[in-house]
């Protein structure tokens, strides 16, 4: 163990996207030691690819406030959101947008000098009323403009980054504390063993579980893999998002900023096919609802092209200044992966895996938090989580466009306070039994090279890809009991044939290969607890869309799930007061 490097830190935040980098910032900036660990380097982090903006009731085009914002984000969440959390977000979210400003984002403007806002689904004035604006953009490219941002003022305030590091998993003693987390150089596969009195975990999305994804290869759900291997549940796994607008057989996501704008969707008969299912809201009806409609055109023969097997998003008639000025990144985009100008010709688009609504459990102070006995929900002792890896949960089982961006500052922030006031009182590092560190970094060893050529062994590259269809295959936009059964069954197989897996002695890649089997195995983690959760909710909520459940049931199902390795389901109820306003009850969702 000597040859082992160890380093110790008042708070280890693994991951450097804009819940991490937000996080490390205000701990930064509060004179702690704050490392931030990224497997890739941190201005690499998803968080860079996000389109359209982020929300906050500024009111700066139409009248708005943060109690609309709330309304619309509880009843966007098909009322599985925690409405406390809630109201906490939608209250923070113009201070979060000024801050970001102060930090240096150069968020598009109003002719009067004002952040310039759009239009996004789900948004409404007045509690269900006409359409608001309420979506701060810098141009199509403000998750761009946030992150590098963010690095900036963290380089600044002397943040201690570890680029390229891959967190294997954490450290937690018999108590239950958790202590810092073991990680490896990807470029010459040292080992270190960071302590830490506090740790973030930061690590984004899983949207790499499905075959057709807008996200990046590195959304592969580590933190939530790391967590549920360190006895913590993963919450709402069900509930995933599919975004109506992905280009049609590639998933690159085309911004919902563009339906914002003025854009719509039309069938293969021509006929603008939102005003069928949303007749107020139309092309700015919630995500799952759009997503809904296009696989129903396209299931009843009405989809385009030879195949019918997509649907075209019409922009042209916005005319190429506001195209330019307002989506050139998208522009960009048609122009490069489909060779088509959008502002000559419409776009083939298909719904596309997107989002990961559930995660890590949470409260609003980034606290994670476990059912014990009979409380639903008891804080792991120096544990946090903010960020798409996190379920704290605003929201519920659909999340609102905007609402991302907006929930990783106000939650990085909000986890980075409590985590301050916590080293007030927990001035020292707790010691570390040594054996848990060396089962830890034994662990680590669990992907070795090996020169094992026989027929057995797997490939990391061919399980990923079977994992991925079948996600895609039972667990889709629509699903049904006997598929999903089938999907358990398949994933399971899955998961055993993981112990299979050989990286070859030969490889030059040697470390990156580790690093994928490494994120195979916390895919595979996310896929069971998606689809056993998603097996087991017999309603329609969200997201979660059950052919054989129509219909959503408050009655049996207004809870959230919690699927763990050791007890499997478990359920917790949904936290429905909010901190100083009335709530919303739930009622028929329509727009
Ligand atoms: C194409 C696209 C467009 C989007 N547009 C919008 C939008 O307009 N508005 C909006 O609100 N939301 C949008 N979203 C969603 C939003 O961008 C994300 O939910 C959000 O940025 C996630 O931020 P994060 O900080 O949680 O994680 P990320 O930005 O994904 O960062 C994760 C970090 O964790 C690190 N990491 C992961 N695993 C490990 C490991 N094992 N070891 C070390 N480091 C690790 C990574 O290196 C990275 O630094 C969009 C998403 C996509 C895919």
């Amino acid at each position: 163990m000597s040859a082992i490097e160890r380093r110790q830190f008042d708070t280890l935040i693994i991951g450097a996207g804009g819940g991490g980098l937000r996080a490390s910032l205000q701990l930064a900036e509060a004179d702690l030691n704050v490392a931030v660990v990224s497997k890739v380097f941190p201005t690499r982090s998803h968080t860079v690819a996000a389109q359209g903006g982020m929300n906050a009731a500024l009111a700066n085009v139409l009248p708005d406030n943060w109690h609309w914002h709330m309304f619309d984000t509880v009843k966007g969440s098909d009322y599985l959101g925690d409405q406390d959390a809630i109201e906490y977000m939608c209250r923070a979210a113009p201070k979060a947008v000024y801050e970001l400003e102060h930090f240096g984002v150069p968020f598009s403007r109003l002719d009067n000098g004002k952040i310039y806002q759009r239009a996004f689904g789900g948004q409404s004035q007045d509690f269900g009323g006409d359409q608001a604006a309420r979506t701060c953009a810098a141009a199509d490219r403000t998750g761009h403009a946030i992150l590098h941002s963010l690095y900036q003022q963290n380089i600044r305030a002397k943040t201690h980054f570890f680029d390229e590091y891959f967190a294997v998993d954490l450290l937690r003693d018999d108590d239950g504390h958790v202590l810092g987390a073991v990680v490896f150089n990807i470029q010459d596969g040292q080992i270190v063993v960071i302590e830490a009195k506090t740790t973030l975990i930061a690590t984004g999305g899983a949207g790499q579980l499905f075959k057709t994804t807008t996200n990046a290869l590195i959304n592969t759900g580590d933190g939530m893999g790391m967590a549920m291997r360190a006895g913590i549940p993963l919450q709402d796994m069900e509930f995933f998002q599919f975004h109506p607008t992905g280009i049609a057989g590639r998933g690159m996501l085309i911004t919902e900023g563009v339906r914002g704008e003025g854009g719509y969707l039309v069938n293969g008969d021509g006929e603008r096919l939102m005003e069928r299912y949303a007749p107020k809201a139309k092309d700015l009806a919630s995500r799952d609802v759009v997503s809904r409609a296009i696989a129903i055109e396209i299931r009843e023969g009405r989809g385009c092209g030879p195949n019918k097997d997509h649907v075209m998003l019409k922009l042209d008639h916005l005319g190429e200044e506001v195209i330019q000025k307002r989506l050139p990144g998208i522009r960009q985009t048609c122009i490069t992966f489909l060779g088509i100008d959008p502002a000559e010709a419409p776009v083939p688009v298909y719904p596309t895996a997107h989002y990961t609504m559930g995660g890590i459990p949470t409260n609003r102070y980034g606290q994670v938090v476990v059912p014990v006995k009979d409380t639903p929900e008891e804080p792991v002792q120096g544990l946090y989580a903010a960020g798409e890896c996190a379920c704290v949960s605003v929201h519920g089982g659909n999340r609102l466009g905007g609402n991302s961006l907006l929930d990783i500052l106000v939650f990085g922030r909000a986890a980075a306070n409590h985590i301050i006031d916590y080293l007030k009182e927990n001035k020292y590092h707790r010691v570390i039994d040594e054996d848990i560190v060396n089962k830890v970094v034994e662990k680590v060893k669990r992907f070795e090279r090996s020169n094992d050529t026989s027929a057995s062994k797997e490939t990391v590259a061919g399980l990923r890809g079977e994992l991925k269809q079948v996600m895609e295959d039972h667990c889709g936009v629509f699903r049904q009991k006997d598929i999903l059964q089938e999907g358990v069954e398949k994933v399971e197989q899955l998961v055993k044939r993981m112990v299979n897996v050989k990286i070859e002695d030969s490889s030059h890649t040697f470390n990156t290969a580790r690093v994928e089997a490494f994120e195979l195995e916390n895919l595979m983690a996310c896929a069971l607890a998606t689809i056993h959760s998603a097996h087991a909710r017999e309603e329609s909520r969200g997201a979660h869309s059950r052919e054989d459940f129509p219909e959503r049931d408050d009655k049996s199902w207004m809870r959230h799930s919690l699927y763990s390795f050791e007890n499997g389901l478990d359920y917790k109820p949904v936290r429905t007061k909010p901190l100083s306003v009335k709530s919303f009850p739930p009622k028929p969702r329509m727009y």
